[in-house]
């Protein structure tokens, strides 16, 4: 989708921020420990090569993406780091990866087998590894060590990885990361083969657990400034400063009297005399109907959504009839008050990744600092 921007509606994403979550982090870990971005679902929606094209500058070791035309997309871009593809790649795309040096996930030995015979240059491979996440990966000590033949046996593929995933580093209760770590130790001990990176670290696991950071950190959600538990452990290692911010104008205004209804389904009424403003910024942006009630700043006051939320426009009642162009936030600061994606999220009964992740490229955005 084209970017709409001749609205007022924007995205305002601090580069100085990423920088300084991504140093931070760097800072933060063993000097010999990789430190990899990840930008899948175009960097949590903050613009994939923008955000690549900065932390190329500050050093970044490589990239991880989910699928193999997110890899191409910042290859073919020009950016020389490793780029690893998580998710599963079709067998028939392998030699696409390979020839444009793209490391691939595996999560399977016929995976491994079907392979072979497909290459016209050499694949680097990460075996996943399911260690309870129960997504992807393999599941025994016996197939990893089988993975490890089939590894042997072709000198095309190249072992630059083995890695797991964990389904509750961003909880309180360590019980079940422990039991995924303690599997994954024993899924890796002594294998016949030597792999570069050992990996199993997403921002949850860098911030609050980093003693298993390994040989690599896939960096996610905190590189952007957000809370990987939804602000549900609050400390921190560092200070985490949000990347994106979202904002848009006043582009109508109007004073309603009492019975007076608003929006589809006319579900809101006017219970005296409101003042009610229109937003040029809705539900196809990535504001989600489930949004209505919840609360956009004025002039550092919290202004309720009120009525359903429109396709491109939503309506909020105000304090006083401000001119129109009057700048309102959705995620950010305004006048010393501020909303966060986790504010959004919680309201929503979702996590901050899904808040950043919805919202859509009709958004434009404005890249500062
Ligand atoms: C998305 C993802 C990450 C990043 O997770 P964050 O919580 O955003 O840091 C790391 N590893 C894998 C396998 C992922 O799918």
């Amino acid at each position: 989708m084209e970017a709409s921007n001749h609205r007022p509606t924007k995205m305002v994403i601090d580069r100085q921020a990423l920088r300084h979550n991504f140093l931070q982090e760097k800072h933060s870990l063993k000097p010999e420990t990789k430190l990899f971005a990840v930008l899948k679902a175009d960097a949590y929606s903050h613009g994939v090569l923008a955000v690549a094209q900065v932390l190329h500058e500050v050093h970044v070791d490589g990239f991880c993406v989910a699928t193999l035309d997110e890899a191409l997309q910042i290859r073919q871009a020009g950016f020389p780091e490793t780029i690893l593809v998580l998710g599963v790649t079709p067998v028939s795309q392998a030699n696409l990866a390979s020839q444009n040096d793209i490391s691939l996930a595996v999560s399977s030995c016929d995976w491994l087998r079907q392979v072979g015979s497909q290459l016209t240059t050499s694949l680097k491979v990460h075996l996943a590894l399911d260690t309870g996440m129960g997504r992807i990966g393999l599941r025994t000590r016996t197939e990893v060590l089988e993975a490890c033949q089939l590894l042997q046996a072709d000198s095309q593929l190249i072992p630059e990885g083995i890695f797991t995933h964990f389904a509750t580093a961003n909880e309180p209760d360590t019980h079940y990361l422990e039991q995924q770590i303690q599997s994954f130790q024993e899924l890796t001990a002594d294998l016949p083969l030597k792999f570069e990176y050992r990996h199993c670290a997403n921002s949850a696991t860098a911030l609050w657990h980093s003693k298993w950071q390994f040989d690599m950190v896939r960096f996610g959600i905190a590189l952007y400034g957000l809370n990987p538990s939804n602000e549900v452990i609050k400390e921190v290692p560092y200070q985490l400063q949000p990347v994106l911010s979202l904002e848009t104008e006043i582009v109508y205004i109007k004073q309603m009297t009492a019975g007076q209804k608003i929006s589809y389904g006319a579900t809101y009424t006017a219970q005296e005399n409101e003042i009610i403003a229109t937003l040029p910024f809705g539900y196809a942006d990535g504001w989600l109907r489930r949004m209505t009630g919840s609360s956009v700043l004025v002039e550092g006051q919290l202004c309720p959504i009120v009525g359903d939320i429109c396709m491109d426009q939503m309506m909020i009642k105000v304090p006083q009839l401000y001119p129109l162009g009057t700048k309102v936030t959705i995620i950010g600061e305004n006048n010393g008050h501020r909303l966060s994606a986790t504010d959004a999220a919680h309201y929503a009964g979702t996590g901050n990744y899904e808040i950043v992740c919805n919202l859509t490229d009709r958004i434009s955005k404005k890249y500062v600092n």
